[in-house]
């Protein structure tokens, strides 16, 4: 039996056979070829693209008929691609020239293309790399699962092509690449990069796929076909494990399983204080069938609405009506109040078709979100003028992330009334009555939030960027992982700031970072002044029990000492003292 360790998503526990995918490129085989085997080594490569068809093909034929477009048209054009004789042609030819095998030629011709990208100039081209990388490491997969032996009929893949109980060990996966799992019951993930507030992780979370990430190259021990344990919660990663750590194992998935049902129980309970202080649970979403499942859960509404996974894993970006129509499903599902945040686009969030500087040495720093929308209006005032139509079927919020100055505000505010003008001389049915709110994310915005809050509707606290930012820890970066700590004086000093502001200009002030759904961190929130919590839905339950148990008076002084305590170790105490 092997371990490895990394960061874990905590949701649960899983069980399966691994699949190796993407490897990085250090891990591709590269070795000669005798002249003699040449050309059987190019029938290997054309081998590997026609599994790699069969597999594409098999996944499609799995997807549900409905509500999968997106998805259907991205495997529609790969399939297009493998189908293209051109597509052997070039690799083909390497093996001949140089006689290395078929992973290097083919690595060869991909870096060949990637450079060919990167110069050109037109963003929607230069977007297309995503489609070839994505390609060519499917023909890479197939190579290596033929290695396994695994390239006719892998295990865990019956004649059908219909894979069971399978966990994805992968290089890396963007959020994109973690929707697509999804759709295939997927077990769990695991990778070599990534920290547990990537955007990939906190999707993972929402899907309920437990996952490792961070194994900083571990991944390069796993095969294809080994039998795995993922411990979301202890962030570890069994390889072949024996019969008494399986057994074990499948105890504790039944426990937590049980331990789920109990929390049902509190489904219709409020999140009431033992102090008589009432709390709001709202949900984050990411797609539209999940406000279905915060509805399930009596949330008290959507907090956090994170529109830009509308534009993923697609060639070209929604326009107005489809918008409109997803906007207005969302809102069929609820009557409460949904958070809907404006694109979020660029950092670890790129899409295609909308184009972002893939050059720039800190993706966080520069043009996203806020930034990059009032940048290309094309894309950016279809968004909202879809907001504001769907606002006429139900309670919408809209919401501004990673603000950072006045200016942005003005711009934003200028643009809304061009919008509405625009809608109501056009003769929309739209309603012009939606509050308009900010993302405190940004250090310059929390220490400001006072000017902010002066000018918006509400604030909502997002502490993964919050601590990104003030602490200067990359969140996709696992090396600096061990830095992100939301107890540090400054991150907690920030919240009360806002909380702050939000009091003197009486608006509403909630949070929507993952911190906001750790039931660790609840007492020390609610004692500095949060009432408003947006979550995961599946933390929603865990919180209502913690502040259901929690006397904010009687912690209060503790809260108070612990945003004067520089020591980590007596911080420490003070929280074990907070959540005793
Ligand atoms: C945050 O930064 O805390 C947040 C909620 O936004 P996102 O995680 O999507 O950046
Ligand atoms: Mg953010």
């Amino acid at each position: 039996m092997l371990a490895l360790y990394g960061n874990g998503i905590g949701y649960g526990i899983a069980i399966g056979t691994a699949r190796v995918m993407q490897q990085p490129d250090h891990d591709i085989p590269s070795y000669d070829i005798d002249p003699e085997n040449i050309e059987q080594e190019v029938k290997r490569l054309k081998q590997a693209i026609r599994n790699a068809a069969r597999r594409l093909a098999a996944i499609d034929a799995q997807l549900p008929a409905a509500g999968v477009s997106e998805i259907r048209g991205i495997l529609n054009a790969h399939l297009l691609m493998l189908d293209d004789p051109m597509l052997s042609q070039e690799p083909a030819s390497i093996i001949r020239e140089r006689g290395i095998n078929a992973e290097a030629a083919l690595q060869r011709h991909a870096d060949h293309l990637e450079r060919i990208f990167g110069e050109i100039n037109d963003p929607y081209l230069s977007s297309k790399s995503v489609d070839v990388v994505q390609v060519i490491n499917r023909i890479q997969d197939a190579l290596m699962d033929e290695q396994d032996d695994f390239g006719a009929s892998p295990e865990g893949e019956s004649a059908e092509g219909v894979i069971e109980e399978e966990i994805i060990v992968a290089h890396d996966l963007t959020p994109g690449d973690t929707i697509e799992l999804n759709k295939h019951h997927i077990r769990g993930f695991v990778t070599n990069l990534g920290s547990p507030i990537s955007h990939t992780a906190i999707l993972a979370k929402s899907l309920k796929i437990p996952a490792i990430v961070g194994l900083h190259g571990g991944i390069r021990y796993l095969r294809t076909g080994d039998q795995l344990i993922l411990d979301g919660k202890r962030g570890v990663v069994l390889a072949d494990p024996d019969e008494a750590t399986l057994e074990a194992y499948r105890t504790r998935r039944e426990k937590i399983l049980r331990r789920s049902q109990e929390l049902e129980a509190l489904v219709k309970e409020t999140a009431t204080t033992l102090d008589g202080v009432e709390v709001a649970l709202n949900s984050n979403i990411e797609l539209p069938e999940e406000a279905l499942e915060s509805e399930s859960l009596n949330a008290a509404g959507i907090g956090l609405y994170r529109t830009e996974f509308l534009y993923m894993n697609r060639a070209e970006i929604p326009d107005e009506e489809e918008q409109y129509q997803k906007y207005s499903q969302v809102l069929s599902h609820t009557t409460r109040p949904v958070t809907f945040r404006t694109l979020d686009i660029g950092g670890d969030k790129p899409v295609e078709g909308i184009s972002v500087n893939n050059l720039i040495t800190n993706p966080a720093l520069g043009r996203r979100a806020i930034r990059l929308c009032l940048h290309d209006l094309a894309s950016f005032k279809p968004q909202l003028r879809a907001i504001y139509r769907a606002a006429v079927h139900g309670r919408v919020k809209l919401l501004v992330p990673m603000l950072s100055n006045m200016d942005e505000l003005d711009q934003l505010f200028l643009l809304l009334h061009e919008v509405r003008e625009e809608l109501r001389s056009q003769g929309f049915d739209y309603n012009p009555d939606v509050p308009v709110g900010g993302m405190i994310e940004v250090p310059a915005a929390a220490v400001a939030a006072d000017l902010f809050a002066d000018k918006l509707d509400f604030l909502a606290i997002g502490t993964n960027d919050l601590i990104q930012y003030t602490l200067a820890i990359d969140r996709v970066d696992d090396e600096v992982n061990y830095l992100y700590d939301p107890l540090h004086p400054s991150i907690l000093r920030l919240i009360k700031t806002t909380i702050n502001a939000g009091k003197a200009a009486r608006i509403p002030v909630s949070m929507c970072g993952e911190m906001a759904g750790n039931v660790h961190y609840t007492r020390v929130l609610l004692g500095i002044g949060l009432r408003d919590f947006s979550m995961d839905p599946s933390a929603i339950l865990e919180v209502k029990r913690q502040t259901r148990l929690t006397d904010i008076t009687k912690i209060q002084p503790l809260v108070e000492r612990l945003l004067k305590t520089a020591d980590q170790k007596q911080a420490k105490r003070l929280i074990d003292q907070i959540n005793a």
